[in-house]
């Protein structure tokens, strides 16, 4: 089937959840993904966090053909060998103890919800005072399953769905005065993410992240950090919490860690872990031996090619492109992130658009977030020339388009 083809059935054959844009990718390699017509794209978009090795990457395809030749999946009745082996390295790259293996990061984030309820019960069994109330983020994003949805913080994620699940209250972004005010031994849980993904790119203040390890620290309530979007490796760190010199009781993983197989892991302290025991939760796919096997294929890439520094290095150059773009036009009002997860904000929702559009015509994947938000995730194997074939298109798009996008269409993205 072709576009056309494709589009008119997808109208009447799918659930409308999604609102595509009208490109049909058939394949890729490296940073380039190629359409049905045989164009080449330059994904600045990774599908959305994905792709941490590009398309098409050797390690990936070997771990799948040699993994798919002995077993896809056993379950969690029997032992394989992949579970432990890559709970190996996700503990020295996390500083936590244990792991629980699922297959997206919606799944991971609602273990981490489970633990935090469980923990909460273990403690009051024990004589501790710990109530079952969750804090998370204005403008987070933790997923779509009930639980999930009901700590993200965009109203048309949860709204139609309530009643959702009781007892979450937000807290305005990087505010430790109403962070104070909303915490109290009521609280069995924290929810950060140290860079916000969906929300804008946004990475917590040092003071706030502090003030959250602080409070969940003196009553013993868990501080969840979300890296599903900014953990392995995105900020230049295998996890973002790490730049803040903090570690959270419980974290999750999940977009990039299967390298485009479907993994999540919700890891956790020790003490946490005790919350849960044999049959409290489970998943018949998770950790399989296919998606470990992978997830150690990238790891193992990763740690071989030096991969965090070309993360860290290339986010350096990134943003200092970003910044000299910004320099020179001025609705550019703010560049944001770290390492590989870059953001930038347009004066208006009508530019912003337009840019991603551009960028489109122009064979360059990015996309547009919080309505003015213009967010980059590329590939870890990105190089310079990938970038400033970015940068100079940004450049041409925001010289030549027509200054009369009107202040009036501005649009406070986070008012
Ligand atoms: C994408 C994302 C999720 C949800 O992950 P899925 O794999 O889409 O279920 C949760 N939290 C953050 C921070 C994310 O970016």
């Amino acid at each position: 089937m072709k576009l056309d083809d494709i589009r008119a059935a997808e109208a009447h054959l799918l659930v409308r959840t999604y609102d595509r844009t009208p490109i049909c990718f058939v394949g890729g390699e490296g940073v380039h993904l190629f359409d049905e017509n045989g164009n080449a794209y330059l994904d600045l978009l990774s599908g959305i966090g994905v792709n941490a090795l590009g398309y098409g990457h050797p390690a990936v395809q070997v771990a799948i053909d040699e993994q798919s030749r002995k077993s896809m999946h056993i379950s969690n009745l029997f032992y394989h060998p992949g579970q432990a082996e890559l709970a190996l390295r996700l503990t020295v790259m996390t500083g936590l103890d244990r792991a629980f293996f699922c297959n997206s990061g919606t799944e991971a984030w609602e273990a981490a919800l489970k633990l935090a309820r469980a923990y909460a019960t273990l403690r009051r069994s024990e004589g501790h005072r710990l109530g079952t109330k969750i804090l998370a983020l204005e403008h987070g994003f933790h997923g779509r399953s009930m639980g999930a949805v009901s700590t993200t913080h965009k109203l048309k994620y949860r709204e139609p769905f309530e009643p959702l699940v009781p007892g979450v209250e937000f807290v305005r972004f990087d505010d430790v005065a109403d962070l104070e005010a909303k915490f109290s031994s009521e609280v069995c849980a924290v929810c950060v993410e140290a860079v916000q993904g969906e929300g804008g790119v946004h990475p917590v203040s040092k003071e706030f992240f502090a003030a959250a390890r602080r409070l969940t620290g003196e009553t013993g309530a868990l501080l969840l950090a979300d890296e599903i979007q900014c953990g392995l490796g995105r900020t230049g760190e295998w996890c973002a919490y790490q730049h803040y010199g903090i570690l959270p009781d419980v974290t999750t993983l999940a977009k990039p860690l299967g390298g485009g197989i479907p993994i999540g892991a919700m890891l956790c302290t020790e003490e946490a872990a005790r919350a849960f025991t044999p049959g409290m939760h489970g998943t018949t796919f998770g950790g399989g031996p296919l998606a470990c096997a992978v997830a150690i294929a990238v790891i193992d890439t990763m740690r071989r090619d030096n991969l965090l520094d070309n993360i860290r290095k290339m986010g350096k150059y990134f943003l200092a492109q970003l910044q000299s773009l910004a320099a020179s036009h001025a609705v550019i009002t703010d560049v944001r992130g770290r390492g590989l997860m870059l953001g930038i904000e347009l004066s208006n929702a009508e530019l912003a658009k337009h840019v991603a559009a551009q960028m489109m015509e122009r064979h360059i994947l990015i996309n547009r977030t919080s309505e003015t938000v213009l967010r980059f995730l590329p590939p870890y194997i990105i190089e310079r020339h990938h970038i400033d074939l970015a940068i100079q298109a940004l450049d041409d798009i925001l010289t030549n388009f027509p200054v009369a996008v009107s202040p009036a269409a501005a649009q406070g993205a986070r008012a």
